[in-house]
C-alpha cells in the first residue's frame, strides 16, 4: 500500500475562513484510529486571543494509521477532506 496522503482545505475549513471546525469537529469524532487534532495554528502567539476563530485549524497528524474508510470524507459536511493512496 502507498502513502496515504490527507488534505483539509483550510479555505473552506479552519483560518477563519468558511467553517470554524471548533464547531464541527465531525472528523475528529468519527475517525476511529484519532489521526486528525484539532489545535492553534503554528502563528498563534502567546498574546493572541485563543478565542479568535483564525488560528483554529484541523490536521491529519496521524496518516499512517489511516484505514481508508473514507468516514470523514463522506460525513464532512464542507467535503473539505481529500485522501490519496
Ligand atoms: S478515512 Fe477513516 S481512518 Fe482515514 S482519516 Fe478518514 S475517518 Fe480516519
Ligand atoms: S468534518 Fe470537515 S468541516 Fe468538520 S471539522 Fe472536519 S474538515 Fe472541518
Amino acid at each position: 500500500m502507498g502513502k496515504i496522503k490527507i488534505k483539509i482545505d483550510y479555505s473552506i475549513c479552519g483560518d477563519g475562513n468558511k467553517i470554524d471546525p471548533r464547531d464541527c469537529t465531525i472528523c475528529l469524532k468519527i475517525c476511529e484510529p484519532a489521526i486528525f487534532l484539532l489545535h492553534p495554528s503554528l502563528k498563534f502567539q502567546k498574546e493572541d486571543d485563543p478565542y479568535d476563530p483564525k488560528i483554529w485549524r484541523v490536521t491529519p497528524v496521524y496518516p499512517s494509521l489511516c484505514t481508508l474508510c473514507m468516514k470523514c470524507v463522506e460525513q464532512c459536511p464542507e467535503n473539505a477532506i481529500r485522501i490519496r493512496n
